[in-house]
């Protein structure tokens, strides 16, 4: 057997292992849903990546000139080109950003596969159109043509959505929903185009078509654009979920467009999970996805709700010591404020000194607090918060009548008692902790400002809430400065 004929023979045993590296995704995806096995779960994960790649470097249309047979090996330079560009950008990346600029990285790296999508698929039409002119080979089929173009389609709006993204939380550009007249119907007319167009090329995908597939780029890019600006900042979490749904999609469509099986059932995980994900986070605001991306939420919804009635009591930072020094159990509810005052160490210092001075200590975290899914989770693991004292909202909730002191740092939509009890209220319905049933609640936050739903918040009015005013990290560093006096 010579080499080209060794080569072809190897298409059995690549798909074996193929199918083992989907395993190992699967695995290590489902390990990522505890944070006791999520790392091992990412490692298991990149496993399945690297055996897939080292195999795909054996595929005969990388090692065999399609029209003369024989072996080549020119294919490899680019790889190597592209394998160190694309992995140095990744190491420096993961080496130099914050915790808290994780999502807008996120939000780039899907923009980054939905373009690769796109140029692998549009690759592959121009490939088709030299094949015909040079060697007259047969023009693409329908079914080629048509995976091109929804991989087009998808891979177009998920990068260009995924740059506006990762501006809004970034704060490279104005993160408010941008809403205009009739933007919806024009969404729908730009869809309606690219899908016509679609249509169109995949009936005939020859030279003269070049025009159509252009066509079809440019408006999937600014759907992507139009569909996200509209879409406030701090709902940007959600959209980037989605996004990264659309971009195990786009994969799934070029894996279809060069029949690569590994391609095709690892964007198929990522679409479904991405959907997963979007689910979830949606179910925990108590809003439905398609109000997440067509309300404007934030910028329509300020002011809404009843006018809330009561006297805010202020507290000070001693007084609120006196408190926690007779305290038996303590609940720290972190929200967003947390991250931007970054009070995480300091938190875990004053949990520290509780516990130290005999009371039981709990961080409830509600599944939406901050601005990303395990938002809260991510600061206080910075922190070495151990594991057993984060409880989770459902867990919290049952016993809280009976803990002395719920301290809410930062947090205000996810603990706003209207979502319980004002119909009116655009939080109505939402799953909340119920920090106003503990015996003492102190907030702290700077001042009376809604929170991102721009909602007022009940629990500042009630008989046992105190207001802790000022900077988290300043008041709690000033707690932690009494109980070591
Ligand atoms: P909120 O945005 O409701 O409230 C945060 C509060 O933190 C503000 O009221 C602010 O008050 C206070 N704050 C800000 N900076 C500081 C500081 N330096 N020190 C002290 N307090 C500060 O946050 P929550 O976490 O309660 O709720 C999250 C919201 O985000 C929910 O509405 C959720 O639906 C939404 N969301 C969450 C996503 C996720 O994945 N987690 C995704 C998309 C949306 P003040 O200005 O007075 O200090």
């Amino acid at each position: 057997m010579n080499s080209v004929q060794f080569i072809q023979n190897l298409e059995l045993p690549i798909n074996l292992v193929y199918i083992v590296a989907a395993l190992l995704f699967v695995f290590g995806l489902k390990m990522l849903s505890s944070a006791t096995t999520a790392r091992k779960g990412n490692m298991i994960s990149a496993l399945g990546m690297a055996l897939a790649v080292v195999v795909t470097l054996f595929d005969k249309d990388i090692l065999i000139n399609a029209h003369t047979g024989e072996l080549i090996f020119s294919g490899y330079k680019w790889i190597a080109l592209g394998a160190i560009i694309g992995g140095l950008i990744g190491l420096i990346a993961a080496k130099t950003v914050k915790m808290t600029a994780m999502p807008e990285m996120v939000g780039l790296f899907n923009g980054s596969g939905g373009l690769a999508s796109l140029l692998l698929a549009w690759a592959e039409f121009q490939r088709s159109l030299y094949n015909t002119e040079v060697f007259q080979a047969a023009p693409l089929g329908g079914f080629e043509a048509s995976v091109i173009a929804i991989a087009v389609l998808i891979g177009g709006v998920t990068f260009s959505g995924s740059v506006i993204a990762w501006g809004k939380l970034s704060e490279t550009m104005p993160s408010q929903a941008i809403v205009f007249p009739g933007q919806n119907i024009v969404n729908a007319i730009l869809l309606i185009a690219a899908v016509v167009g679609g249509v169109m090329f995949a009936m005939n995908p020859v030279a003269g078509a070049y025009g159509i597939f252009i066509a079809i780029v440019i408006i999937s890019l600014i759907l992507g654009i139009l569909a996200v600006i509209s879409i406030g900042g701090g709902d940007m979490p959600v959209v980037i979920s989605l996004l990264n749904s659309y971009s195990g999609l786009a994969a799934c469509a070029a894996g279809f467009v060069i029949l690569n099986n590994v391609l095709i059932v690892a964007g198929a995980l990522v679409g479904a999970s991405g959907l997963i994900l979007t689910n979830i986070m949606c179910k925990a605001m108590n809003r439905s996805l398609a109000n997440v991306l067509f309300s404007g939420f934030g910028a329509t919804t300020a002011g809404a709700g009843k006018q809330v009635e009561g006297e805010v009591k202020p507290i000070s930072p001693e007084d609120t010591y006196l408190l926690l020094e007779a305290a038996s159990s303590v609940a720290f509810v972190p929200g967003y404020g947390l991250a931007v005052a970054q009070a995480q160490h300091v938190v875990r210092e004053l949990g520290d000194l509780l516990e130290k001075n005999g009371a039981e200590v709990y961080y409830a975290i509600h599944p939406v607090a901050g601005r990303m899914p395990g938002h809260m989770n991510v600061l206080l693991a910075e922190a070495n918060v151990p594991y057993e004292q984060l409880v989770e909202m459902d867990d919290i909730n049952p016993k809280i009548e009976n803990i002395d002191v719920c301290m809410v740092i930062g947090a205000n939509d996810v603990v706003n008692p209207a979502a319980r009890e004002d119909e009116t209220s655009p939080l109505w319905g939402m799953p909340i902790i119920d920090v106003d049933k503990a015996r003492t609640t102190i907030v702290l936050k700077r001042s009376m400002r809604t929170g991102f739903a721009g909602v007022q918040n009940p629990l500042f009015f009630k008989p046992n809430t105190r207001m802790l005013f000022g900077d988290a990290k300043e008041s709690i560093s000033a707690l932690v400065a009494e109980f070591k006096d």
